[in-house]
């Protein structure tokens, strides 16, 4: 859930690259209110920053967007204008040091679902959790997970390119971006496709598709009105279970081995993790919840059993053929036995409610962090998150000294890593 602190910088760049000006900008513009209390609730953001703006702006159309920004970037100085979709961000991105914050919470429809062709067209401000659930109900997949799914927009997951559990088979975001209609910081109108030729090797490779450039720049470069994702059809069915382990380096073990069953022999091994395994396992995500983690979830398990006597546990999701799934799951019980896990206290989930019985177990995590955080804030302290990656056989390491540290530097307070997907 934390980003990298670069993510932090942008959030000071707004799409005119202007800082507001000491003076307050007159701001009379039809779509614009400066209600105090309406500015105030869109200061503010899950990173505990404040940014107030001068006005808020909640247009209802791509053309009240465009109109918005051109006359923002018109006025004699001009007015520098944040975009914002739930304001569910880690960083501040969203949050206008004054200007405009243009929040596009009420450009929510879904346009077109082409089924054939599994394509969505939607506007940017739905939220990402009820843009699944209504693909799926046209018999289709989105696979980005964040777990903030249900409190962000299915733009504001394309702007900051958010991944999730799933992020293991599927990436992030981005490949699933098929097109954006962006208004650019003059109010110009431009679409942005992503290019399929077979052949595609000049200039710098960013340049070369820049879907991919506009997917996870925070709003700096234009204000997504409409975007177009591919989806997959729906899976026929999945698992997903929570495994618990004595030890760290047990959890670590496990997650080795799932991923090696996951990739067939020889040099196309990593080719087919992502586009459809021929492995013995096909996990689509590993996550890994270290001591630190269950002591934060406990409390939350209601009716799901953490044992007292395990220090790390994997969350695991598959996807299988119905008729398939008694045979998986025992795929899954024997790699937890031979791991050294308390394959016995494994919870399994194989019905939407167990799964989101597991689901929000999960996500008490991120969002016991983020009270933690802001209550460490209002306190005076500060919450310190960042993203690492290092090879699979490290991860244990890593723990360790990142516990070490933080003992070392915060005395004694202990950071719990957040769930990492392998
Ligand atoms: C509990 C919790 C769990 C989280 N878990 C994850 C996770 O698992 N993975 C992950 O990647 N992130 C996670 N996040 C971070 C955050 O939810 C995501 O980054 C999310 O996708 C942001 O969406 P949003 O609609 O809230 O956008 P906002 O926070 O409002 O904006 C985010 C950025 O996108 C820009 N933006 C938004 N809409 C547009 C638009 N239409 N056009 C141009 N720019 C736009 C904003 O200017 C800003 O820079 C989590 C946050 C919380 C609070």
């Amino acid at each position: 859930a934390n980003r990298s602190t670069r993510c932090r910088t942008i959030a000071f760049v707004t799409l005119l690259r202007m800082t507001p000006s000491a003076e307050k900008p007159e701001l009379s513009h039809a779509t614009l209110t400066r209600d105090p209390d309406i500015c105030q609730a869109y200061s503010e953001d899950a990173s505990g920053l404040i940014g107030v703006p001068d006005a808020v702006a909640r247009p209802t159309s791509a053309k009240e967007v465009a109109d918005l920004i051109a006359w923002c970037a018109g006025r004699p100085v001009p007015v520098p204008v944040t975009a914002q979709g739930l304001r569910s961000s880690t960083v501040g991105s969203p949050l206008a040091m004054g200007g405009v914050a243009l929040s596009l919470e009420k450009l929510d429809r879904i346009i077109d679902i082409d089924i054939v062709r599994g394509l969505v067209i939607a506007e940017p401000g739905i939220n990402l959790g009820a843009f699944k659930k209504s693909v799926a109900e046209a018999g289709l997949f989105f696979p980005p997970d964040p777990t903030s799914e249900n409190e962000c927009t299915l733009g504001g997951a394309v702007m900051t390119n958010a991944s999730g559990a799933r992020s293991y088979r599927y990436g992030a975001t981005r490949p699933w971006v098929e097109a954006i209609d962006l208004v650019l910081g003059d109010g110009r109108s431009t679409t942005i496709r992503r290019s399929h030729t077979t052949k595609n090797t000049v200039g710098y490779f960013g340049f070369q598709n820049p879907v991919d450039l506009i997917v996870g720049s925070e709003g700096t470069l234009g204000v997504a009105t409409k975007i177009v994702v591919r989806l997959l059809p729906n899976p026929a069915g999945h698992l997903s279970g929570m495994a618990f382990f004595r030890t760290l380096t047990d959890a670590v073990v496990f997650v080795q081995e799932a991923d090696r069953k996951s990739r067939s022999t020889g040099h196309r091994g990593e080719l087919e993790r992502m586009h459809g395994s021929r492995g013995a396992m096909q996990p689509r995500c590993l996550e890994l919840f270290d001591d630190g983690s269950l002591t934060m979830i406990r409390p939350q398990a209601g009716s799901l059993n953490i044992p007292e006597s395990a220090r790390a546990a994997i969350y695991f999701e598959e996807e299988c053929e119905p008729d398939a799934l008694d045979a998986r799951l025992e795929s899954w019980l024997a790699l937890v036995e031979s791991c050294q896990g308390l394959a016995d206290d494994t919870i399994v989930a194989t019905n939407e409610a167990q799964e989101l019985e597991l689901k929000r177990l999960r996500h008490a995590l991120p969002s016991t962090m983020n009270e933690r955080g802001r209550a460490a804030r209002a306190a005076g302290g500060m919450k310190l998150g960042t993203d690492w990656a290092v090879p699979l056989e490290s991860v244990g390491p890593m723990i360790e000294e990142a516990t070490r540290l933080a003992d070392d530097l915060f005395g004694g307070f202990y950071i719990p890593s957040t769930p990492c997907a392998a």
